[in-house]
């Protein structure tokens, strides 16, 4: 039997196998998208020994070249923890980390306000803003230096077949094979539908518009989340103490008319000259249409899901990588544990056991996501008063402040 003890692998000696030209077809885990969820399952299972292939149908390195996004993405400190057992936080953070001290919440014009401070939980960060593109470069790195990792970029799993032992993935060029497939395609996923398996959709008719901003007045590590009625609006702090991210949700209608980087500016001036001072947009303004979606079947036959195809969620608690992280963190666990006692790691047993342990967290976050995006994003007066009665009451209550600032962090 193979043995699964942790290996760490000579730089120097590293050579990236990349397509078509293949040096095997056989791996025991194929991963099938190269995004943040697919890198990253990669670079966690890369610390064994199995063999992995990843599939990406674009160049990665092109698309960090020309195509960043620069969304900000917050991890929990919980989070961080995963990264670090996989020993992917020092490549993650080589560029810019931004640490959150302090959340405040606020409702709208009213002056209630919720505020969750790091004094009462030991001053420990509540959490980490990383540039999404930062992470997917670090992931990206560590796994060049992982000789176990075959990288088969510009091609595109186009099928999927399995028999009793294999499954096996079609690509444009070439067929591979592996005890296992790891899907990671994103919101819309192929082999989801060639699967036939269902997911439920909802559309939120709302777009993020992201960028990020420089201010006069240092930003304190505060984080800010203003529930407006149309969609919340996010103010985030970056490493540098005059430099924020913003998240800002609004009506898909009002979106489509693209405002100028003027009128853009000019409404974030409006928003944050008391907390920021004098604002300028510093990055390019990205826009998202939002959606909620995720799949009642975790995997079916040897193809198991993870990441955005699995559950894409509102942003406005910045929690959807933090929660495919936990999945990733499940699956290793479980894949190691099988291998080591010479099990089956496309088994059923496992595979089941893995929706065991996912299903209700990931539930609950997709309930609390859309949920809050229901209670705040409307300006009902009843609904107004009780979440404000709600704000309040959190406010005044240190205990439940403690409990919400755990949860934020990621400890369930
Ligand atoms: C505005 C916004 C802000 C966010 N902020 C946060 C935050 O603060 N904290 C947080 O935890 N989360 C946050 N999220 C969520 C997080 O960004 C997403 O969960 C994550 O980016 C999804 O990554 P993914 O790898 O699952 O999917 P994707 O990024 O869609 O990647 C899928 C990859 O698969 C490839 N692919 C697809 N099909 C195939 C195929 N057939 N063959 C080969 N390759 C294929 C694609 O090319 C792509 O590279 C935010 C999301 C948004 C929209």
């Amino acid at each position: 039997m193979k043995n699964l003890s942790k290996t760490r692998n000579d730089k120097s000696t590293m050579k990236l196998e990349t397509s078509p030209v293949l040096q095997h077809s056989q791996y025991d885990i194929i991963i099938i998208g190269g995004g943040i969820n697919g890198l990253t399952a990669a670079a966690s299972l890369a610390e064994y020994d199995f063999s992995i292939a990843l599939v990406e149908k674009n160049s990665i390195a092109q698309r960090l070249k020309k195509f960043r996004d620069g969304r900000g993405i917050s991890i929990a400190k919980y989070s961080r923890g995963i990264l670090e057992r996989y020993n992917i936080w020092p490549y993650i953070t080589k560029k810019e980390v931004g640490e959150i001290h302090k959340i405040i919440v606020k409702d709208g014009d009213s002056a209630s306000q919720l505020k969750f401070d790091n004094q009462l939980i030991n001053n420990q960060p509540l959490g980490f803003l990383i540039e999404s593109d930062n992470i997917i470069e670090g992931l990206y790195q560590k796994i060049l230096t992982h000789k176990n990792i075959t990288l088969i970029e510009e091609q595109e799993c186009c099928n999927i077949s399995f028999t009793k032992h294999n499954v096996s993935i079609h690509l444009n060029d070439n067929t591979i094979q592996s005890t296992i497939a790891v899907v990671a395609e994103g919101k819309n996923s192929r082999i989801r539908s060639l699967l036939d398996l269902p997911h439920k959709s909802k559309d939120y008719h709302q777009t993020a518009i992201i960028c990020n901003i420089s201010h006069s007045l240092p930003h304190k590590n505060h984080a800010y989340e203003h529930f407006l009625p149309r969609g919340p609006f996010a103010l985030l702090p970056l490493q540098d103490q005059h430099k924020s991210s913003v998240i800002w949700t609004e009506n898909s209608d009002i979106t489509k008319l693209k405002l100028s980087v003027k009128e853009l500016q000019q409404f974030l001036q409006e928003k944050c000259k008391d907390t920021h001072g004098d604002i300028k947009i510093v990055t390019k303004v990205s826009y998202f249409p939002l959606s909620l979606s995720y799949m009642r079947d975790y995997f079916k036959e040897r193809a198991v899901f993870i990441g955005d195809c699995l559950h894409s969620i509102h942003p406005l608690a910045g929690q959807g990588y933090n929660l495919s992280l936990r999945d990733i963190n499940a699956i290793t666990q479980l894949f190691t544990e099988y291998y080591n006692l010479g099990l089956d790691i496309g088994s059923q047993a496992l595979l089941n056991k893995f929706t065991k342990q996912r299903k209700k967290d990931n539930f609950a976050m997709i309930s609390i996501t859309d949920g809050l995006n229901k209670l705040f994003s409307n300006d009902i007066s009843i609904i107004q008063s009780v979440r404000r009665v709600g704000l309040d009451l959190v406010d005044n209550i240190p205990t439940l402040q403690k409990f919400f600032m755990k949860y934020a962090m990621g400890k369930k």
